[in-house]
């Protein structure tokens, strides 16, 4: 609502009613989905007991010191520890675009043609996909204790995952070299040739420095975004199906 609101007053683009009525019906399918999965997914893995290779207390780095550095560490921790976990998401988003069989179901996000905030939605597979990716391999290797920030961490890459893909005018100017926003992520759903394989990190611009595919926009350069394979799924069951039928066809032919 906050980056709706935004988009109101600060926006690039004019998109219409019906793409994001489609948005709203898909989130929630998504969201209904994706909870399901992982209240199920959290009870079995839990009962493994599996604890990671290693443990980096941020609250004791800097719960040490005065007051002002403990709030520094608030703001700081959620972000050091976002960084640190996109490592393997960063490297997961890139198969999605080498695996035929990941981009099937990953391009449903990359058809989006009025991305905005609110349509953004990826395919109802997407956070499925990322548990033996991500989420498997971060927990095995590295818990990151921030003990009272979790709550922050989820909230501030909630607001993010919405933010990045909002066309409205506000960005984060310099931070975004530490933090992608919405025109670093832009890029990555540009229709542009040039732009391909650009931007994958989603909370973090630091992996694509590090890894050089970065590309950080000039202030004017705003491009559309879409692929011409498809257009954004216009029913629900287009949502939920199309990218089974993509495999089908791919198969048969
Ligand atoms: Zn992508
Ligand atoms: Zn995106």
């Amino acid at each position: 609502m906050l980056f709706f609101v935004a988009e109101m007053v600060f926006g690039r683009n004019r998109y219409s009613l019906r793409s994001r009525l489609n948005a709203a019906l898909y989130w929630l399918v998504y969201i209904a989905i994706t909870v399901t999965f992982f209240s199920v997914f959290s009870r079995l893995w839990g009962s493994l007991g599996i604890k990671p290779l290693m443990t980096l207390d941020l609250n004791r780095l800097f719960g040490g010191g005065g007051k002002w550095l403990q709030v520094a560490g608030w703001i700081v921790m959620p972000v050091i520890s976002a960084i640190i976990g996109e490592f393997f998401y960063y490297w997961f988003h890139r198969l999605q675009h080498r695996s035929a069989f990941l981009w099937a179901f990953h391009s449903e996000h990359h058809a989006l043609r009025e991305m905005s905030a609110w349509n953004s939605n990826h395919h109802f597979t997407e956070e499925i996909f990322r548990v033996p990716f991500v989420l498997i391999p971060l927990s095995l290797l590295i818990q990151v204790d921030v003990g009272v920030v979790p709550a922050l961490v989820v909230l501030i890459i909630g607001l993010q995952g919405q933010f990045e893909h909002s066309h409205t005018r506000l960005n984060l100017g310099p931070l975004r070299y530490v933090v992608a926003d919405n025109r670093f992520h832009r890029i990555h759903h540009s229709v542009e040739l040039h732009h391909y394989d650009k931007n994958f990190g989603s909370f973090t611009s630091f992996w694509d420095i590090v890894f050089g595919t970065a590309h950080f926009p000039a202030r004017d350069e705003w491009p559309d975004t879409g692929i011409d394979a498809h257009d954004e799924a216009k029913t629900l069951s287009e949502y939920l199906f199309r990218p089974f039928s993509k495999l089908r066809g791919k198969r048969a032919a």
